[in-house]
């Protein structure tokens, strides 16, 4: 086995996304070696695509739907990478954390966050009566797929970073289910990840 291929099953083989590549019902433990180098050998033919953009938005939770819109909104081209189906991260259906910001039931009940967090409750109580989360989850991605600045890729991971001279000079990105890669260009790169993953694939303190 080259390096090259135990690179792979190292980073695909033992990850969530990579095990999408595998059959059904089995774990990479039960596979034999000669069916994961199948299975690497197809996915480094993934599609390699170059992209480029003012802002780079890793993570597409509530940090990285408000950072997006803000930039987007600002004048900036985005590109807004999250490697789940739908946007909100632990505000999404997936998780079910309701947004409440500075305002809760209790002793700061008065107080409004204000700026996209209130545009996006207002949003909600609207067009969303009930508080369903699937809902919910709509409403995040018409915001996103609204503004003519994003372009959103979602279940697209970013896994590395270019750094020169201390700063990022491009991401990589993966799409399993496309089977493309991206090597994204940006002036500005946001963490929005929720676990500071591209600042950690970056080398950051
Ligand atoms: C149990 C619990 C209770 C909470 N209660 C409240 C509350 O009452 N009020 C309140 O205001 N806050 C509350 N919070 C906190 C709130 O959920 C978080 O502050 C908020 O969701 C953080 O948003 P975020 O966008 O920074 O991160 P997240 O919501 O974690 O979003 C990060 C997103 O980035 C994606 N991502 C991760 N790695 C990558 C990658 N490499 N490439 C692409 N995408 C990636 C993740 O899938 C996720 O969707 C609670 C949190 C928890 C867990």
């Amino acid at each position: 086995m080259n390096s090259d291929r135990r690179e792979f099953i190292k980073i695909f083989g033992l990850g969530s996304a990579g095990m999408m590549a595998f059959p059904m019902g089995l774990s990479a433990a039960e596979l034999q070696e000669n069916d994961i180098i199948r299975s690497a050998e197809s996915a480094v033919k993934f599609t390699e695509k170059k992209m480029e953009t003012d802002v780079l938005v890793a993570g597409g939770g509530l940090a990285g739907v408000c950072a997006a819109i803000a930039a987007a909104r600002n004048g900036s081209s985005v590109i807004l990478v999250q490697d789940r189906s739908r946007l909100g991260g632990n505000a999404s259906s997936e998780i079910r954390m309701h947004v409440l910001g500075a305002n809760n039931p209790g002793k700061t009940r008065l107080w409004r966050e204000t700026g996209l967090i209130e545009e996006l409750k207002l949003t909600e109580a609207a067009t969303n009566l009930q508080r369903s989360f699937h809902m919910w989850d709509l409403i995040l991605y018409d915001k996103v797929i609204s503004e003519e600045n994003i372009t959103l890729l979602l279940d697209t991971a970013v896994m590395d970073a270019t750094v020169q001279n201390d700063r990022i000079t491009s991401v990589r990105a993966i799409s399993p289910l496309l089977e493309e890669y991206y090597d994204i260009q940006a002036e500005f790169y946001i963490d929005c990840t929720g676990d500071a993953t591209l600042a950690a694939v970056s080398g950051a303190k």
